[in-house]
């Protein structure tokens, strides 16, 4: 049987994310590509990530004739987890003209599960929902009566049909090594050497996370935390280092290093490979400081860290029932930093009864810690979470953000929509004027080492300074 495999996260169609020109490939859609090949069928991939148009599929279709057409998104991707209206947009589009050409067209995606009518009134045969491999796997094989097959949703009489929910997989070792063959992975080598000079690949360790913050979706794997044994991660590293020459990777799991005793195990292991990867991963504060975690980490090849920080302020993150302090965050990055570890800071603004006080905590948090890197957004209400339930009353207009740069507040917070605005782009100067004092007070360090890029950063203090207090000022009149 012939399938035709795509994904619906566009990058040239989130311009927030062009820019940066960090793409990874789809990584879900290769593992679910490689269960079809598995099971014998007969399988291409359109991959969208760096497609310029959802159009641009017309010719692979009307070339492959595929019978199934399955847009399976890469869940692993925090980019197609915020469920943005261009991606869906662009996914209709591709199932329109893959039903247009005849194929059936199969579905999985955080946005479909959420909202699977929408995607079958647009087109779709059937929408599977949440961790969806053994699903797909029982469609692709036609033996088992749709009622009967577990964890999908598909129409009939106009009426949506949901049978009740696949078990997530326990066992993640029966999966195949991802479809790697599927990617052009020069195409991907060529933008990152490019712009940063070195090149990044991407792969999954776990599936899903155990904690409950209480405005984090997860439609796909639910609260189950479920781990790849560390012999298969290392033999994929090893394949990727050797075909494709990579030796940065990011590891795409929601948090990784939860395991202490699993990764004193893939230490072990990638000591007997020649593989000396850099890693960049996502953490929770209080994980870093488990028993021997960052020395782990550290003999794994740290070389970046997300943290999920979200907010200066106790009272805000007890609300999002975090479950973290942020003496621990001060802690974690503290001792990552005197490990030489870029430390990166996500944090999160308007959350339900977050006031100024909170805010300037947060700036303050920012100013002492200094991280390498921020990712600023606002509390997005995305379905199945208890932040959504409260909010969802006054969710009329817009319940998704067009792009990764919308940051739209949807629901009623502290101060105005154009404050949460303007709040972004001041954090970011207080970012950049903190830095730059920083390099300043460094300055014979950067002069020995001829770095370049904090000389320019330590001579715009003035401009940043400027830059800054302007930002304050306008900040304070929109409060
Ligand atoms: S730790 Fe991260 S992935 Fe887990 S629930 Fe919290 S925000 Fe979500």
């Amino acid at each position: 049987m012939k399938v035709l495999f795509t994904n619906a996260y566009f990058y040239r169609l989130d311009e927030k994310q062009w820019q940066l020109q960090k793409p990874y490939p789809p990584y879900g859609t290769i593992v679910a590509a490689a269960v079809a090949q598995k099971d014998g069928h007969d399988v291409a991939l359109f991959d969208s990530s760096l497609e310029t148009s959802p159009n641009n599929i017309q010719p692979i279709i009307a070339a492959s004739k595929p019978y199934y057409f399955v847009v399976y998104d890469d869940n692993f991707n925090y980019l197609s987890k915020m469920c943005l209206t261009v991606m869906r947009n662009a996914c209709f589009e591709m199932m329109a003209l893959a039903k247009a050409a005849g194929c059936k067209v199969l579905v999985n995606s955080s946005d479909a599960t959420d909202n699977p009518f929408l995607y079958l009134q647009a087109g779709a045969d059937v929408v599977m929902n949440g961790e969806a491999e053994l699903t797909l796997l029982e469609l692709l094989q036609e033996d088992t009566p749709i009622e009967q097959c577990l964890g999908i949703s598909y129409l009939v009489n106009e009426q949506l049909v949901t049978n009740p929910k696949r078990q997530v997989l326990t066992n993640l070792e029966l999966l195949p090594m991802p479809a790697w063959d599927l990617i052009n992975i020069y195409s991907y080598r060529t933008i990152w050497m490019q712009h940063h000079g070195y090149f990044s690949l991407n792969i999954a360790t776990t599936r899903g996370c155990p904690f409950k913050c209480n405005w984090c979706a997860k439609p796909i794997y639910g609260n189950r935390y479920n781990t790849r044994d560390a012999a298969s991660v290392v033999a994929e590293l090893n394949m990727l280092y050797a075909v494709h020459d990579a030796r940065h990777y990011w590891i795409c799991d929601d948090i990784f290093g939860l395991k202490p005793s699993w990764l004193t195990e893939f230490n072990k292991l990638l000591k007997t490979t020649n593989i000396k990867p850099k890693l960049k991963i996502q953490c929770r504060a209080d994980l870093l400081l488990k028993e021997d975690t960052i020395k782990n980490l550290l003999e794994a090849g740290l070389d970046e860290v997300w943290m999920g920080a979200e907010s200066g302020s106790q009272k805000v993150l007890d609300a999002m029932d975090k479950g973290t302090t942020i003496q621990q965050i001060y802690e974690a990055t503290t001792l990552l930093k005197k490990h030489g570890v870029k430390v990166c800071l996500f944090l999160q603004y308007g959350y339900l009864g977050e006031n100024a006080s909170d805010i300037n905590l947060t700036l303050q948090m920012l100013k002492d810690l200094l991280p390498h890197d921020i990712g600023i957004s606002v509390s997005y209400p995305l379905p199945g979470t208890g932040f959504y339930n409260k909010v969802k009353e006054q969710l009329k207009y817009k319940q998704n953000w067009t792009d990764s740069d919308d940051l739209a507040m949807m629901y009623k917070g502290t101060f105005s929509p154009s404050y949460y605005k303007h709040l972004y782009s001041h954090t970011h100067k207080v970012f950049h004027l903190q830095k730059s004092k920083f390099n300043l007070q460094n300055i014979g360090k950067l002069l020995r080492k001829k770095d370049v890029t904090r000389l320019k950063a330590a001579t715009k203090l003035p401009y940043y300074w400027l830059a800054e207090k302007w930002s304050y000022l306008k900040l304070k009149s929109l409060a």
